[in-house]
């Protein structure tokens, strides 16, 4: 519960700058969507938010500050089959569950300790420099 409140004060508070990038207006309630909501949203989604608090918003506005993001990796870009590109602030290594029956998105943590090559027969000398794990499924409640 701590946590959460600290990334609500912190996600009213974006800096003027983040790794280099100036962070403007647009870009500032863009990053600040992405933080609060957490869902994965796609470019039009995050317009459809947006254009709220920056009446003279632009979609092609949104498509620019998304992608200064990042490229300035304060955001990842994330692709799910043919779908539109969605966007997560969360730059742990990560992979997404898929939930079938809502839409919804999940972040899925790696547990502590927990290893690739444990579980995954690399080829010899492999060395993995990004992750992009995606699961599908549905989330039934057994007890
Ligand atoms: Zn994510």
């Amino acid at each position: 519960m701590l946590s959460k409140i600290t990334e609500v004060q912190s996600a009213l508070e974006v800096p003027e700058e983040i790794a280099g990038l100036r962070m403007t207006r647009q870009r500032q309630e863009i990053y600040r969507i992405l933080i609060e909501e957490r869902n994965h949203p796609t470019a039009n989604e995050v317009f459809m938010k947006a254009k709220d608090r920056l009446p003279n918003l632009s979609l092609a506005t949104v498509y620019n500050c998304l992608d200064a993001l990042v490229q300035h990796g304060i955001i990842r870009q994330v692709n799910f089959e043919r779908e539109s590109s969605r966007y997560c602030p969360n730059l742990r290594e990560h992979g997404h569950f898929h939930d079938a029956e809502t839409g919804v998105i999940h972040d899925v943590d790696f547990k502590p300790g927990a290893n690739l090559t444990d579980v995954l027969n690399l080829p010899q000398g492999a060395v993995i420099e990004d992750v992009e794990i995606t699961l599908r499924g549905k989330i039934s409640n057994l007890q």
